[in-house]
């Protein structure tokens, strides 16, 4: 069975960290494809507004042009709305039904998990890689005893998940193969001052397209 994987997020932009988590969790976990998801903002929400979709995904199709496993998925852009990622997940289980499914988020998201709609169903729908994060916890208090159960903790066993693994249900796989200390929005707080010299945070084709085309100042 193929392992597809779905890296959602804002991408606002595209960073060295998501880059690296990527390249990291296609070995690990015998991936046959990674998508990154960027979501889409509706205007209206309150919430900082993100920079147009058409950059974030160009910046994404940038970043990733020579991974060959390294996909850009539009399927919540397309969608023109704010989409929940229950509703996400449906589609993508009945987009990929003969894969197995893997969701990806940083620690930070993990640990925010209670304020998304209906996160318990979310952690149980399909298998997710939690990947650490440097600056955030990662524990488990804040999840039930259900969502508990499904955790396997790789941090001390090597972060490598066997081809042959199989289970009944999804489980949530914690990993800390990964660890670079780099935030979006430090990265736009500093492109914005105009005292951007954090060039090894950004992949150098992707700082290009961003001065080109003048974003974030
Ligand atoms: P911000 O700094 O504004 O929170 P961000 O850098 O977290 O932005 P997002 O697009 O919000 O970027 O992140 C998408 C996903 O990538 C989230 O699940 C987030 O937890 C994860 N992520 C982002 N940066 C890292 C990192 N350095 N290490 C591990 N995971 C990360």
């Amino acid at each position: 069975m193929k392992r597809v994987a779905y890296f959602g997020g804002t991408f606002d932009p595209v960073h060295c960290g998501h880059i690296a988590v990527a390249k990291a969790l296609v070995p690990a976990f015998e991936l046959d494809r990674l998508y990154f998801l960027p979501a889409f903002h509706a205007p209206h929400k309150p919430d900082r507004r993100p920079t147009s979709g058409y950059h974030r995904y160009a910046m994404l199709s940038i970043a990733t042009a020579n991974e060959p496993m390294l996909m850009v998925s539009t399927l919540e852009l397309d969608k023109r709305e704010r989409r929940y990622t229950i509703d996400t997940l449906a589609e993508l289980k009945a987009l990929h039904a003969d894969s197995e499914l893997f969701f990806v988020m940083g620690a930070d998201s993990w640990m925010d998990i209670r304020t998304w709609k209906d996160w318990e169903s979310v952690l149980l729908a399909v298998n997710h890689i939690v990947v650490s994060r440097p600056g955030f916890e990662l524990s488990s208090d804040h999840v039930t005893p259900k969502v508990q159960s499904r955790i396997v903790d790789f941090r001390t066993s090597g972060n490598r998940l066997p081809a042959d693994f199989a289970t009944d249900e999804p489980q949530i796989f914690i990993t800390d193969a990964v660890n670079q200390d780099i935030s979006a929005t430090e990265l736009r707080e500093d492109l914005s001052d105009g005292e951007f010299d954090r060039q090894d945070e950004i992949p150098a084709e992707v700082a290009k397209y961003i001065e080109k085309y003048e974003l974030y100042r």
